[in-house]
């Protein structure tokens, strides 16, 4: 099966041992030849080949690549071509620290068991539980390990380590392009990239050998009163389990609903309310349906005038602050709903109420006060050029650049 068995020789092992093997046997040869413990030429020579050996075969891509085509195929090509020194591959082997690795010149893999994928969920929040917090199940389906065979995919015994790629799931093959030999690196056909073969009699019945199995799981996800836009909540380690991998979290992301009543801006609310000109001008009361099982109800005093667009606030009811649940305050715009009309007949009294119209200015003689006529700008007939008849161009509304020179067109949003 292998074209030559050199470096297997120079480890004094089978073609096919296992890396236990392989890293039992050059441990073994490494300490006896190692220059520190042993002085003489010959054993520094023989140390450098016993450690290129070693790093060939312990790394499964060079050693098939050198099982099919012999030191030829191994990278560089050149007969001297060693990737890493023997002196860094011994103390990565027996020196503390670090775990081993075998390719040289890739960079290494990160240290400790590979972490799988976090999942992410975003979950739409009513601003009602937000303010009042609130538990909810979240249902999720994963992947869980099989609790049968342990993940293992079959019978104790039953998953052979696939010796076509020697369990790494992919083979390199070399292809000649013209002058040049291409590697290639693709997934093992007789393990279909799993790098390990189970014969379908001993695969487990309960995962079919695939070593996961999916589970609904309910996750309560507590919502705590504050909570914000973006905010997350980690269920660790809660998502897809795989085989040698450590799973990744549940990561549930707090999105706030849009509100019908309530804006909120930080732990403060803001709530537009239409009230009628009377209670404005007059005085009475409105309510305003809460967050919670409340309504509140506010009073204009008799003799306070609320003008439209006023601001008032209410110290304390607003929304509770994350952790410290200490309450925001709730802000009131105020819009004031005037009547369509009045009756002519009643307006006396309004004389008598009302502060006096202010006086009209007047102007020098040279000054004719023309007399016009006012209609709804609603009603405005269209004026060529100006497309559909109705309201003013917001645009030419906004004149707030007094004097800013030529108005800009072309700055619509
Ligand atoms: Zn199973
Ligand atoms: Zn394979």
């Amino acid at each position: 099966m292998v074209r030559e068995t050199k470096l297997y020789d120079l480890l004094g092992v089978q073609p096919g041992a296992s890396d236990s093997e392989l890293k039992k046997a050059y441990r073994k040869l490494a300490l006896s030849l190692h220059p520190d413990k042993n002085p003489e030429p010959a054993a520094a020579d023989k140390f450098k080949e016993v450690s290129h050996a070693y790093e060939v075969l312990s790394d499964g891509e060079k050693r098939q690549l050198y099982d099919q085509y012999g030191e030829e195929g191994l990278s560089g090509g050149g007969p001297g071509g060693m990737g890493m020194d023997p002196q860094d591959l011994f103390s990565q082997l027996f020196g503390g620290g670090g775990g081993f690795f075998g390719g040289g010149g890739r960079g290494g893999r990160p240290q400790g068991p590979r972490k799988g994928k976090d999942l992410v969920h975003r979950i739409k929040v009513s601003l009602e539980d937000l303010y009042k917090g609130k538990t909810s199940k979240l249902a999720l389906q994963k992947h869980v390990l099989c609790g049968k065979c342990k993940g293992k995919g079959g019978k104790e015994g039953a998953v052979k380590t696939c010796q076509s790629c020697r369990g790494q799931g992919v083979k390199i093959v070399l292809r000649q392009l013209g002058p040049m030999v291409q590697q290639i690196q693709q997934p093992c056909g007789d393990c279909n990239g799993e790098g390990e073969i189970i014969n379908a009699k001993d695969r487990c019945k309960d995962c079919n050998g695939k070593k996961i199995v999916n589970e609904r799981k309910v996750l309560e996800v507590f919502i705590d009163r504050g909570m914000k836009e973006g905010q997350t909540i980690t269920f660790a380690g809660e998502a897809d389990q795989s085989p040698g991998v450590e799973p990744g979290d549940v990561v549930i992301v707090i999105e706030e609903k849009p509100h019908d009543t309530f804006k909120r801006k930080g732990d403060d609310l803001i709530a537009e309310v239409e009230i009628d000109l009377l209670t404005a001008l007059a005085g009475g009361s409105f309510v305003l349906r809460h967050l919670d099982e409340r309504a509140i109800k506010m009073t204009v005093h008799p003799g306070e005038v609320i003008k439209p667009g006023s601001l008032k606030v209410i110290p304390e009811q607003g929304m509770p602050s994350h952790r410290h649940h200490e309450m925001g305050d709730l802000i009131v715009h105020i819009n004031v709903k005037f009547p369509d009309s009045l009756d002519p007949a009643a307006l006396e009294p309004l004389e008598h109420i009302l502060p006096a119209r202010p006086v009209l200015p007047t102007f020098g003689k040279d000054v004719h006060v023309d007399e016009v006529d006012m209609v709804d700008a609603a009603d405005r007939r269209t004026k060529s050029g100006h497309g559909q008849g109705g309201a003013y161009d917001d645009d030419q509304m906004d004149t707030d650049d007094e004097g800013a020179g030529p108005q800009v067109q072309c700055n619509q949003q």
